[in-house]
């Protein structure tokens, strides 16, 4: 559905009605997978590293992202890759923003199988959502590169070292995210398929669907009634149920809202 309101009031009303479709679909189903991308964590203040959608970033190295967060780079310029990561990827005080909090309770209502995404913020298990696949890790989790103990967030950065290391053995710590060139966890990104192929609603909320492995999950989906949500068009928007082009904790706020009613 393309059509493309002309005034501010039509333009509320198309909201309103595509947000009612949206309710009774999700109302209606029998299981639903949420795939979350950056759009759903810009109101908790974390910026789109891939856009320029959010707050300017600190621009400090002459490197592209790619390299600055590739696995070779992590290796090589351990140091540099972990100034550039705690002051551009790690957002500790971050809170659940409406997105996150609707996505969470709205498991009362229907039944949703995962909320699977690509954020590394942390922020849906903050919000309580029950069952997430997290495809690119967290930075929540770290572990030593030489014996494997963990070690939490608030640990790493209470060491406040220009590489943290392992407290038992010296070992270079690790964030436990994706890196460019690393591949996925197979693991997780198998229960993700297992559960998209299971699923009669997908409800894709906050990316663009452009970059693997999001764009790959979709073609897993074997419904016909997929929700967009998004603030800019993707190219999947034409074999959508459901596009709204919008900030992902509105929309979500009103979609919990009519579930509720
Ligand atoms: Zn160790």
């Amino acid at each position: 559905m393309l059509f493309r309101p002309a005034c501010q009031a039509e333009r509320e009303v198309f909201f309103m009605n595509m947000v009612e479709e949206a309710v009774k679909l999700i109302r209606e189903s029998e299981s639903i997978v949420v795939l979350t991308g950056a759009g759903a964590s810009t109101e908790s203040g974390i910026p789109d590293f891939r856009s320029n959608v959010g707050p300017p970033k600190k621009k400090k190295y002459d490197y592209p992202v790619e390299v600055l967060l590739s696995h070779t780079f992590f290796i090589n310029n351990t140091e540099i890759f972990y100034d550039y990561y705690m002051n551009n990827m790690v957002y500790r005080d971050a809170k659940p923003n409406d997105c996150h909090k609707a996505l969470a309770e709205m498991e009362k209502y229907c039944n949703v199988l995962a909320v699977i995404t690509q954020n590394i913020d942390g922020l849906h298990q903050d919000a309580g959502s029950s069952n997430v696949i997290e495809l690119h890790g967290s930075t929540r989790r770290n572990y030593c590169m030489k014996c494997g103990r963990e070690f939490s967030l608030d640990e790493l950065l209470e060491m406040n070292k220009p590489v943290p290391k392992c407290v038992s053995c010296g070992g270079v710590i690790k964030p436990d995210v994706v890196l460019y060139e690393e591949p996925l966890n197979e693991r997780d990104l198998s229960r993700a398929v297992e559960l998209t192929l299971k699923a009669d609603v997908m409800l894709v909320i906050g990316t663009s669907l452009v970059v693997y492995p999001a764009a790959g999950l979709l073609n897993y989906y074997r419904g016909n009634k997929l929700i967009i949500v998004n603030i800019g068009s993707t190219p999947f928007d034409r074999s959508a149920r459901i596009v709204i082009h919008d900030n992902a904790g509105k929309v979500m706020k009103k979609i919990l809202e009519g579930l509720k009613a």
